[in-house]
């Protein structure tokens, strides 16, 4: 069902990554909290830091601001973004998410709405959570069904009138479960037209297409080191009217036009949105790590991936006492407990023989209530992952349930 066959070269892709070369009895199936970086980041951040200067500042920093900017332009095309100027750069998904949470205060009114979902991770659920409580405006807290999955039944009846903001995410950090995204937002722009949309796009940014003209949401959210880029860079983009409605985060340099003791007026966007010196060699590092993602077919790399992680679920669930809380569409994430044996202790005996996973509840304690766990283990797996990966974690597993059981 699920084939590896493809144009697809993992051994290629896998050789981009310094840390598959230097830790070659590692296995790492942590991907979709943060991906591995290849080697064009890390030359790419060492020539920017031997290098001076900033960006948009000085004559002599021009070659610095043409790759910075073409690496907005290169994010422009990855999520097909109405122009570069909607392109903002942030310090990731939680900041951007942030941004717009305090740059829609203004707009809302004691009473007003706001929706998010029990799937949502906790830079969407505590933000908005916060930004509600600031305004006095009511928070609802969709349930998602058996299928980990928002029906759009129950968001048409929450929502009303008062809806004013609609936040989720489009795939789960948690069950890399796909939300029905376009059907969503269609259910809201009928029912709640006043509405803005933001979605988080944290995971969805490195397994699906993004192509946020197509999508008909206000805001879009990612983080770079998730498609593996750097920390410490994230991205705001979305409609341009929307991104103006903003009320700026953070003041200061390079945000404003003209500065005078009677009057203040801004740059248009992007900069209105990007106060002080950015974070220069992630922006360029990311470029670079663009460019050289160009060379590969993502959507083929991806169905690698996903191939490697339903294998391993098919496999799982022949054990006793396994529960996985599977995606409904095939994904790159595996979630698991084993109902006779402590995820903490799993997590450390598997970890002690070199598997790279996460467990605890990651990052979504309502998600994780839904589940009816207070923890679970999470395989994620990326392009780099080989089937060799898949065996080693098996033998960890079958000696660690050995030893516990
Ligand atoms: N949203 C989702 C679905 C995520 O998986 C993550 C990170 O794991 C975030 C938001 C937050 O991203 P960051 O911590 O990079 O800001």
């Amino acid at each position: 069902m699920f084939r590896l066959e493809s144009d697809f070269n993992p051994a290629l892709f896998r050789q981009a990554f310094p840390y598959l070369q230097s830790s070659a009895t590692s296995v790492y199936l942590d991907s979709a909290a943060t991906a591995l970086k290849p080697q064009v980041l890390i030359d790419s951040t060492l020539d920017f830091y031997q290098s001076a200067g900033s960006v948009h500042r000085s004559q002599y920093d021009a070659e610095q601001t043409a790759l910075y900017e073409q690496a907005r332009n290169l994010v422009a095309e990855l999520i097909n973004a109405p122009s570069p100027a909607a392109v903002i750069w942030t310090s990731g998904a939680t900041q951007a998410i942030n941004s717009v949470a305090h740059g829609l205060a203004h707009w809302l009114e004691p009473g007003d709405e706001i929706v998010i979902s029990e799937a949502d991770h906790h830079a969407n659920f505590v933000t908005w959570s916060m930004l509600a409580q600031q305004c006095a405006a009511r928070l609802i807290i969709l349930p998602i069904n058996d299928q980990w999955q928002i029906e759009s039944a129950v968001l048409r009846q929450a929502l009303s009138p008062r809806s004013k903001i609609v936040a989720f995410n489009m795939v789960s950090n948690v069950t890399g479960t796909e939300q029905p995204i376009a059907e969503l937002i269609n259910t809201v722009r009928q029912n709640a037209p006043q509405a803005l949309i933001l979605l988080d796009c944290a995971q969805a940014v490195a397994h699906l297409k993004l192509d946020i003209q197509a999508l008909d949401a206000d805001f879009y959210v990612f983080s770079a080191h998730k498609l593996y880029g750097p920390n410490g860079l994230g991205v705001l983009s979305g409609k341009p009217e929307s991104l103006e409605k903003l009320t700026p985060l953070l003041y200061g340099g390079k945000m404003v036009d003209r500065v005078s003791k009677q009057q203040i007026s801004f740059n248009p966007l992007p900069y209105r949105l990007e106060a002080g010196t950015p974070n220069i060699a992630a922006v360029i590092g990311f470029g670079t790590v663009l460019n050289w993602l160009g060379q590969y077919d993502l959507q083929q790399a991806e169905a690698y991936a996903v191939a490697l992680a339903e294998q391993t679920k098919v496999r799982l669930q022949r054990y006793d006492h396994v529960r996985l809380f599977n995606s409904p569409q095939p994904s790159s994430i595996v979630c698991f407990v084993f109902d006779d044996i402590a995820v903490s202790d799993l997590s450390t005996l598997l970890s002690e023989q070199g598997i790279a996973l996460r467990a605890g509840e990651h990052c979504a304690q309502p998600y994780l209530a839904r589940l009816g766990q207070k923890s679970t283990l999470r395989l994620s797996f990326a392009p780099y992952n080989t089937s060799a990966d898949v065996e080693a974690f098996f033998a960890a597993l079958d000696r660690t349930l050995t030893l516990l059981r």
